[in-house]
């Protein structure tokens, strides 16, 4: 049986919750300061999707996002993209539009799904709910909003991009 094996990236400015996502989903832990661990690149995850196995390898960039320092070796090869940004940060929401352009110019067009984080901090939010949704149309992605300190939704992101590309 073929083993599916999927290279996801994460985008998105810093300070949205990438890093967080990541260790979310694939080792089930939150932290407040999260350190990306020097020399690894990736964390990965399996799950199940209409019966086959599909194994998520999640890259992580290291931390140069606003620098727009992220290497030709972060994208390559990447088959699905996950484009964050925050609720408490107008800027990250801004800049998604620009995170797309630059994934379809690495990567080509890849399913992509926008995900609003920190949704625990909606009473602060500085994103209203039409204009989210009208970006996701505008990049024709799915919009997913996830708290990853509640852990809410992280799950549905994934498993969401894996049968998007099951489907292709
Ligand atoms: P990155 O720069 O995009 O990788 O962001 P990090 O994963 O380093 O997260 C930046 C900060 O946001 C950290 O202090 C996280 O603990 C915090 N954070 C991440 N996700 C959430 C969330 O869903 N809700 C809240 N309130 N804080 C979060
Ligand atoms: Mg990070």
């Amino acid at each position: 049986e073929l083993e599916v094996a999927l290279k996801v990236v994460i985008v998105g400015n810093g300070g949205v919750g990438k890093s967080s996502m990541i260790q979310r989903y694939c080792k089930g832990t939150f932290t407040k300061d999260y350190k990306k661990t020097i020399g690894v690149d990736f964390l990965e995850r399996q799950i199940e999707v209409d019966g086959e196995e599909v194994r998520l390898m999640l890259w992580d960039t290291a931390g140069q996002e606003e620098f727009d320092a992220i290497t030709k070796a972060y994208y390559r090869g990447a088959q699905a993209c996950v484009l964050a940004f925050s609720t408490v940060d107008r800027e990250s929401f801004e800049a998604a539009h620009s995170w797309k352009l630059k994934v379809e110019n690495e990567c080509g067009e890849i399913p992509t799904v926008i995900v609003q984080n920190k949704i625990d901090l909606m009473d602060h939010s500085v994103v209203n709910p039409e204009e989210a949704e009208l970006l996701a149309r505008a990049l024709g992605c799915r919009l997913i909003q996830t708290s990853v300190k509640e852990d809410l939704n992280v799950g549905a992101v994934f498993r969401h991009l894996a049968a998007q590309c099951l489907a292709e």
